[in-house]
């Protein structure tokens, strides 16, 4: 149970302490009204500018445009927390890999050993490393994201919870080994804390950037790596949902195209978005019948 918070964002006579689910604890600052500052990144910058362009708009957070403080630089961003009271919030990392391909090749032409990524394996599983691997006390990166996509239900749902923020204010971020269909399940239910308002309000969002998607040509032309959907509601019956996070969203190959659905085999850069897409409808869906 976690309850930090970054900073206190202001915003409308309202004052509230700002909640960060995932990332580093430096990377995030208050910006202007309404907005947030996130350290500033080549391919996320790249990315935003592009989605501000394509159909995909509504469904991402407004990019405002580049700023400075203190000598660093960030990129500014709608503050999707500004018009909910005392949010609950989720953020669900999606597709069935978290690691890029130039991640892979780069790690294979020069392993650097990671020593705490070793010690956070063997935290959750001593039996997980190899022989040798136990020897140098050490891991590459993308092993240990390998094994942590396995661990939990990326590889084969195509999304993984990564924190919740519950009604009651407490955080949750535990949720390195939730990999079958039943816990995860639970844990939604939990989320949603069994209020058709809200599950028909998320399950309409997701139908809606799902079809967005499919048609969008930025989706069309990216292989989406570590990206995340945050879904908001609160008390007073508003829920929405929306992308973030395109740190590693990178331009495909002129010769590629991905389905985002089909299975991933080194090379064929699919990231399957839309199949972690399809399984969480899948259980929304479940939910508001039951
Ligand atoms: P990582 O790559 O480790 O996931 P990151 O530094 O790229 O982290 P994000 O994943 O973009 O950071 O965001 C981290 C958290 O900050 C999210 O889980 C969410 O709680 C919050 N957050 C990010 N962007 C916004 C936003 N525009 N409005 C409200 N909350 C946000
Ligand atoms: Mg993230
Ligand atoms: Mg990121």
């Amino acid at each position: 149970i976690v309850h930090w918070s970054p900073f206190i964002q202001q915003f409308k006579r309202r004052k509230y302490p700002w909640i960060q689910l995932a990332g580093h604890q430096g990377n995030f600052q208050a910006g202007g009204p309404g907005a947030i500052l996130k350290k500033f990144d080549k391919k996320e910058h790249r990315s935003f500018n592009k989605l501000m362009n394509d159909v995909l708009r509504p469904y991402v957070p407004e990019y405002r445009g580049e700023s400075e403080k203190d000598g660093d630089c960030y990129i500014q961003l709608q503050d999707l927390l500004c018009d909910f009271e005392a949010p609950c919030v989720m953020d669900i990392k999606m597709g069935c890999r978290t690691y890029l391909e130039e991640e892979l090749s780069k790690a294979r032409e020069k392993p650097t050993l990671r020593g705490d990524m070793y010690k956070k394996m063997i935290e959750v599983d001593p039996t997980a490393p190899t022989e040798e691997e136990h020897n140098q006390k050490a891991i590459t990166k993308p092993r240990y994201m390998q094994w942590r996509d396995d661990m939990s239900s990326s590889s084969e749902m195509g999304f993984r919870i990564e924190g919740i923020r519950k009604s009651d204010g407490n955080q949750v971020k535990n949720f390195k080994t939730t990999k079958d269909k039943t816990s995860v399940k639970s844990c939604l239910k939990q989320f949603v804390e069994e209020n058709p308002e809200i599950i028909i309000k998320y399950l309409r969002r997701l139908k809606a950037i799902r079809a967005t998607q499919e048609d969008s040509p930025f989706f069309k032309s990216h292989e989406i790596i570590g990206s995340s959907l945050l879904f908001v509601h609160d008390k007073c019956g508003h829920a929405s949902i929306w992308m973030i996070d395109f740190g590693k969203t990178v331009p495909l190959p002129e010769s590629v195209s991905v389905s985002h659905r089909n299975k991933w085999i080194e090379g064929n850069h699919e990231d399957g978005y839309l199949m972690g897409i399809d399984s969480l409808i899948n259980i929304f869906e479940e939910l508001e019948v039951e």
